[in-house]
Formats: structure tokens, sequence, C-alpha cells
């Protein structure tokens, strides 16, 4: 069924009778010619685009729980495309071109916005390097203005100009920037892929990889076994706990992201804002809460949940950017798993066991991957070779010493 403004007028007129389940609940086959695990944003972008645009066929998606219950239905849904090394913009730029038109490919309202995204800064040194960044990202195509104090004070006048202990200076903008509806993007991929003959299988999580001769043969289930030629994994924050089960380490600690949403107010803030002399950003929902966030929790977990000291760190941000959020009151908080690689970067790669693919590693920032990830996994699997946009997300980085290392931290997954 298309989803059409005479769609909804006929099903208003005729009791709503006729609308289908979104996508399919088949049982399981015993054997695919690829199955994708983990039904987040990427494994279900990676399967439609596997199906749309390689041609593949007899696909299966794995998944654990329910279609939307991972980070993909957790984030701040933020989408941007504001990076500095040539490792990472082209990929991002590639991803926002793909949200431009995610609605009318999918046929399905993702609720995509524009809004903006205007990251502070606080000092002379932070302005250059905003510069720097700026200046990278339009010479990839994207778009990026460095405003002045007054510029940022005209457009958001609300923040803390005038007895604030860590001043604002101005801000890069990035327009084309904004928010997405983050579960509607789990299922506009889901309703698609299913269309096009993929198999979502909820309720069915990999208990075990079968490797024969360094190859893949399939995986074990809580559904019991399926075969494939080819296996990718896209399980985001379980990453590590999933390539163990193919006797793989990973450069990648899992940690907790917490998020929170206030009640809904009017209209206040126009587009996603971060401080920039804290983690702190914020964004408000169609629905009007300020949706808000901040650092990861400072131990590695595989526990969906946060704690209270960085919920305090967290809010502190947020009073010293913008004193009024004291004012609002706070309606729910909750955590997701991230994948922190060991550069903040992610990998899409082969595994030393041939027909094994894996996709993780996307830290704080994976659901703006989402599109050019799942096209990106879908073109290794489908061709063996790496997406262009995507050559640098290998694993021998961390061998080689060739890091996508955004920010020049180092190993310090909190600081990515
Ligand atoms: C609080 C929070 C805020 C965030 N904010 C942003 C943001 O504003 N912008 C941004 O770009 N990114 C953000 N992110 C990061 C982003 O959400 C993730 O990087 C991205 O969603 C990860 O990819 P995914 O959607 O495929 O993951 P998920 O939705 O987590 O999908 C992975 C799936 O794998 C399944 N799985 C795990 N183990 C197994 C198994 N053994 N068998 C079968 N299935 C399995 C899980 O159940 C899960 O559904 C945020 C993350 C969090 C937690």
């Amino acid at each position: 069924m298309r989803y059409s403004i005479f769609q909804v007028l006929k099903e208003g007129l005729t009791g709503h009778r006729g609308w289908r389940p979104a996508w399919r609940d088949p049982a399981p086959q015993a054997e695919y010619d690829t199955i994708v695990i983990g039904g987040g944003g990427h494994g279900l972008a990676t399967a439609y685009y596997l199906a749309k645009v390689f041609g593949a066929k007899r696909i299966a998606v794995l998944e654990k729980g329910w279609i939307g219950g991972g980070n993909v239905g957790r984030n701040t849904t933020i989408v941007r495309a504001n990076y500095l090394l040539d490792g990472n913009q082209p990929f991002y730029e590639f991803s926002l071109k793909l949200w431009e038109g995610l609605e009318q490919e999918l046929n399905y309202n993702a609720m995509v916005s524009q809004r903006g995204i205007l990251n502070l800064y606080h000092s002379d040194a932070q302005r250059d390097a905003y510069r720097r960044r700026g200046n990278a990202m339009i010479l990839h195509g994207s778009d990026a203005e460095l405003l002045d104090r007054a510029q940022v004070r005209a457009m958001v006048p609300f923040l803390n100009f005038d007895d604030a202990r860590f001043p604002i200076r101005g801000g890069l903008l990035h327009r084309r920037g904004g928010t997405v509806r983050h579960d509607a993007v789990a299922w506009g991929f889901a309703r698609a892929a299913d269309a096009l003959g993929v198999d979502i299988l909820q309720n069915c999580a990999v208990t075990g990889m079968i490797v024969e001769n360094g190859r893949i043969r399939g995986v074990e289930t809580t559904r019991g076994p399926i075969r494939a030629a080819k296996v990718g994994t896209a399980v985001a924050g379980s990453s590590s706990r999933v390539m163990a089960m193919a006797g793989m380490r990973l450069p990648i600690e899992s940690h907790v992201l917490q998020a929170f949403v206030t009640e809904g107010l009017k209209p206040v803030v126009p587009n996603v804002i971060t401080f920039g002399a804290g983690h702190f950003y914020v964004s408000q929902s169609d629905k009007g809460g300020l949706v808000f966030g901040g650092d990861i929790d400072g131990y590695n977990s595989y526990a969906q949940r946060g704690n209270l000291p960085m919920i305090e760190d967290v809010v502190e941000g947020g009073m010293a950017l913008m004193p009024m959020i004291g004012r609002a009151r706070l309606l729910r908080a909750w955590g997701g798993l991230v994948d922190m690689s060991m550069d903040g970067s992610p990998i899409i790669d082969r595994t030393p066991i041939e027909g094994l693919y894996f996709n993780g590693g996307w830290n704080y920032g994976g659901f703006k991957a989402t599109p050019a990830s799942g096209f990106a996994f879908a073109h290794l699997l489908a061709t063996d070779t790496p997406h262009p946009t995507a050559t640098a997300y290998r694993f021998d980085r961390f061998r080689t010493g060739a890091l996508i290392d955004e920010k020049g931290v180092g190993a310090q997954p909190n600081l990515h």
C-alpha cells in the first residue's frame, strides 16, 4: 500500500478498515543468501539498499527484540554533516543527501527537519577550530557559516550571554543539519525493505556463529539455526558481544548514553544548539519537549539505563548555557548502548572470517549515518569492495595507525 493524502482521505471516509500491517511477520526460513544481524536503523537500511540498489534476494534481518527498540529509537534525533577530516566528511555529506530524499524514497513520513545546527564557541581558539572545520565542510560540498556573537544572540536570545562563566563568542551554523524522528526511520526502512521481500525476524536473537573452515555458514538463533553465505552484523552497543561469537575482539567499548525530554513547551528553541564549553546539546521536538543530552556514563556497561552523576553533569551544562531550562519539568530520561570505538570513528569492513562483515563503532553519532551506513554496508556485502565514501572505515587502521580521530583526543571514548 502506498501512503498518500488520498489514502488517508479514503481510509478516513471508510472507517480505517483498509490499513495493513507495515511489515510482515514471517517465520524464519532455513537458509538465506544474506543475513543482517540487528534490526536497528543500520541493519534495516542495509537490507533495504541491498534489495533496492544491489538487487540482492533472500535477505533476512534478525532482531533480538523489536524493531526500533535499540538506539535507533533512543537517540536525540540529530542529523548533520559537520566533520573536519577527509575520512569522515564525504561519508556524512553523502548521508545528509540521502536524508534529504529519504521520505520520498521510502514513502514514509520521517519528519526530516533541516532546522540547522549551531555549535557555539567560547574562545578565540575554538573559533579558529570551527573556522577550519567550516572550511573543510564547504570544500566537501556541505554548508557552514561562522556567526559572531551578535548574530547568535539575534537567533537564540534566551541563551546566557550576560553573566556566563564561559561567555558565548559566536557559533558555527550548519543550516542543512537538523532532526529526524528516530523511530520513524526504523519503521520506514522496515516497511520499505519488507515490500522488497526482506524477511524481518523480530524476537530472533543470534546466539552463535556457524563457522566452517574459516568461512561463515550461518548463525544459531533463539528460533533455531539459519544458514547463509553472507552475514553482516550491525548491532551497535552489542557489537563486542556478537563478534565474540566469531572469536573476534574489537577496538570498541560499550557505554551508556542518556537522553532527556521535558514536558511540552511553546516553541522556543528554533534549531539544534550545542554548548562549546561543556557537553550539552538541545533541540525542541515537534510536540514541544526540550530534548537534550550530554556525555556518556563513565564506565563500560551493556545495560540500557544510566546513572545519576551523568544526569547532574548534563543538567549543569544546560543550566550554564540556558538558565531558563531550570524552570522546565523533566518528563523522561532513558539510556542507550553506544559502541565507542577507540578513535571515535566507525568501522564498515570485512572480517578475517570469509563471508562475515562488520558495521559498528558509531559512538554518539550513528543515527545521522543511518542511510549512508546502510548504503555503504550493502555495497560492501554485495560487491566485496568498500563504498567510495567509506574507504577509511577499516579495522586495520588500528594496526597501521591511520586513525580517524576527529578531535585528536586519542583512545578516550568519553572525549570523542
Ligand atoms: C541517548 C542517545 C542519543 C543519541 N543521539 C544521537 C544523535 O542525536 N545523533 C546521532 O547521529 N546519533 C545519536 N546516537 C547514536 C545512534 O543512536 C547510534 O549510533 C545508532 O542508532 C546505532 O545504530 P542502530 O540504529 O543500528 O542501533 P540499534 O538501534 O541499537 O540497533 C542494533 C540492534 O541490534 C540488536 N541486537 C543486539 N544483539 C543482537 C543479537 N545477538 N541478535 C539479534 N539482534 C541483536 C539490538 O536489539 C538492536 O535493535 C545516540 C545514541 C543514544 C543512546
